[in-house]
């Protein structure tokens, strides 16, 4: 047989057309293998890393593994009545999210559909879960702070808005009711507050549900909530959709404060995922891949630039250790991740310093650019003073004779882990806590005994609110403590201590 090179040529031409032909034709495929919430489709040619797929029943699937001749998908939903041989369609798209105004004071799932029973959401738009985050030139640099309302953060590790700030600790040390107090603290402050609850009971969960409500804070939070009951896909994709509805509100140039509680639950849900999609436990899958699930999500909480209208997301993640080791790998990734980490500590909560924040291993990188002067004026050598407390403290349970000077320490020091203590939902206004932090570092408490610190600090700042309330005005103005407004503090301190 004679072959003429024109024809082959026109042969593989037309092989070629018909190969796009039939790829494009395809959007459709059939369910190989199902269980577990894991389904393994052939036939879709054409899909992409991310993309929802339409299961029978209305159920959705997201496409995590791209394999030679099929793809992993993970159910969104109940998998109940799916089977192998079923026809799967693409959508095109990637995972989306409602977003809106209207979500304001809802409880919603991973995907941001409601469960709170009061009916749907009627939003009209909706984002990718998964978005590119913000770069350097469209960022400025954190400059507003994010008070919480707790003294000992405040003072010792402000948050600024736009900024990380990890809550670690072991179980049962007040690392959610620090998030929760932060949130009711920001009634009045214009932010708008998104709790995503991971692997949590949701008992749990209904209880914080509740108690923002009671104490208003739901007029401007939104619950995400994929409890322990939900499937491993909906408790990994949470955060992120709770950051994109976020994110919305950044866009629009408001301020957002989201909380992971927590990121450790995030990371045993990617395992589960990744175990039953058959990915081979090491770098390529948990728990290399934790890292970059963390970052990328992390990565999205930014201080916006003007141009940009100036919105922020503040992340507080939550990590809980065992046992106290923070040198564990899911533990030291989201610390290099965050700026800066407020470490509690169970020995601290038992011996009742609630919170318990351990001051020295406790940092907040960018925060202290956003501080108010008066605060920085006040709180400038508490750290230093409780380090030296610590060491002292160690030294003296020996029962060693103390000089006077070491002694005085020591009496400062218990005075300050005093005014440090504080109990659940009560956030300390920040020119109340410029003032009793002031008292306490200018040592007009040393002759007060321990016992009765906390009844003098809400008298004195009663005293204070009723009697001069020019001088917590002043703070907030001035937001300086310049020679005047110190000799009015001084005044007004010495007054009271003659009417305690
Ligand atoms: P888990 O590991 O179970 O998530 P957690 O670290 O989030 O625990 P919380 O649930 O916030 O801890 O608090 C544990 C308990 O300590 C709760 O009963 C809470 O009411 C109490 N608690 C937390 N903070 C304080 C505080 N400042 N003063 C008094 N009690 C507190
Ligand atoms: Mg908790």
């Amino acid at each position: 047989m004679n072959i003429k090179p024109e024809e082959i040529t026109s042969i593989i031409k037309k092989q070629i057309e018909g190969y796009e032909d039939k790829v494009k034709a395809v959007d459709s495929g059939t369910i190989i293998q199902v269980g577990d919430g894991i389904a393994r489709v052939y036939g879709l040619e054409n899909c992409m890393a991310g993309e929802l797929l339409e299961f029978p029943n209305n159920v959705y699937g997201m496409v995590m593994n791209l394999e030679q001749d099929n793809v992993g998908c993970v159910l969104l939903g109940d998998e109940e009545g799916i089977k192998e041989e079923d026809v799967v369609k693409s959508t095109g798209r990637v995972v989306e999210v409602p977003v809106g105004e209207e979500m304001i004071g809802r409880v919603v799932n991973g995907l941001g559909i409601a469960i709170d029973g009061k009916g749907p959401i009627n939003t009209t738009e909706t984002r990718p879960a998964e978005t590119i985050a913000h770069g350097v030139i469209e960022r400025k640099s954190v400059n507003e702070p994010l008070q919480t309302g707790i003294k000992a953060i405040d003072s010792m590790i402000p948050i600024g808005r736009g900024q990380r700030e990890l809550i670690i600790g072991d179980r049962q040390t007040g690392k959610t009711a620090i998030a929760i107090d932060t949130i009711i603290n920001q009634k009045g402050n214009d932010v708008i507050c998104i709790y995503v609850a991971i692997g949590q009971k949701q008992s749990t969960v209904a209880h914080i549900y509740n108690t923002l409500t009671q104490k208003g804070a739901m007029d401007y939070s939104i619950i995400v909530s994929a409890s322990a009951a939900d499937s491993a896909p909906l408790q990994f994709l949470a955060p992120y959709t709770g950051v994109t509805i976020g994110e919305y509100f950044m866009d629009q140039g408001k301020d957002v404060l989201i909380v992971y509680d927590d990121l450790s639950k995030h990371a045993v849900a990617y395992r589960t995922m990744s175990l039953l999609l058959r990915r081979p436990p090491s770098r390529e899958a948990y728990p290399g891949d934790v890292f970059y699930l963390h970052s990328r999500l992390l990565e999205r909480a930014a201080k916006l630039s003007d141009k940009l209208g100036g919105g922020s997301i503040t992340a507080l993640p939550i990590i809980e250790t065992l046992a106290g080791d923070i040198t564990a790998y899911i533990p030291t990734n989201v610390i290099s991740i965050t700026d800066g980490q407020i470490f509690l500590e169970s020995d601290l909560f038992y011996a009742g310093q609630r919170p318990a924040v351990n001051s020295g291993i406790s940092v907040s990188r960018v925060g202290g650019s956003a501080q108010i002067k008066a605060m920085k004026q006040v709180s400038g050598t508490l750290r230093l003073e409780l380090a030296q407390y610590r060491e002292l403290a160690a030294f003296a349970q020996f029962g060693s004779d103390l000089d006077k000077e070491s002694k005085k320490r020591l009496e400062k020091g218990k005075r300050l882990l005093e005014i440090f203590k504080q109990d659940q939902y009560q956030p300390v206004s920040v020119e109340n806590q410029v003032i009793i932090i002031y008292a306490c570092v200018e040592e007009y408490l040393m002759d007060i005994e321990v016992g009765k610190i906390k009844e003098f600090e809400k008298g004195l700042l009663d005293y204070i609110d009723t009697h001069h309330k020019e001088i917590g005005e002043a703070i907030l103005t001035k937001k300086v403590l310049d020679d005047e407004l110190k000799k009015s503090l001084n005044s007004a301190i010495e007054e009271y201590k003659k009417v305690f």
